[in-house]
């Protein structure tokens, strides 16, 4: 498929229950669907993150991005205290996209139970 941020290509790198494609140009993953019980299931996949997270801190102003799937613009999730967390997701399909490095990041003691509250709780 084509990476929703920057056009590029990506590979699918995990193919469960979720599937995660990785853009081989800005390394952000693309979950095709991510809720509070799809991050259970791929919470150890952080190896797939392998982008830089300077190369997706690039692409991380980048607001306006289109599901691929529904063709609408994605929401974003913020928050910036304790921690600073922002992802795109879409409401309607829960598609979600994490620039380089932000799984890992968001998936850490630090962030997880911050992120996870950002999530739906199911699809
Ligand atoms: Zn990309
Ligand atoms: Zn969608």
């Amino acid at each position: 498929m084509q990476c929703p941020k920057c056009e590029g290509e990506t590979d699918r790198v995990y193919d469960g229950d979720v599937q995660i494609d990785r853009c081989n140009h800005c390394h952000g993953l693309f979950f095709d669907q991510l809720t509070q019980r799809d991050l259970a299931l791929v919470a150890d996949q952080t190896g797939l993150d392998s982008g830089d997270e300077e190369l997706g801190a690039e692409f991380n102003d980048m607001v306006y991005v289109e599901c691929p799937r529904c063709d609408r613009i994605m929401d974003q999730r913020l928050i910036e205290d304790p921690v600073r967390i922002r992802f795109e997701i879409c409401t309607s399909c829960h598609a979600t996209f994490l620039d380089a490095g932000e799984f890992r990041e968001y998936m850490s003691d630090r962030c997880r139970d911050h992120f996870v509250a950002l999530l739906p709780e199911s699809a």
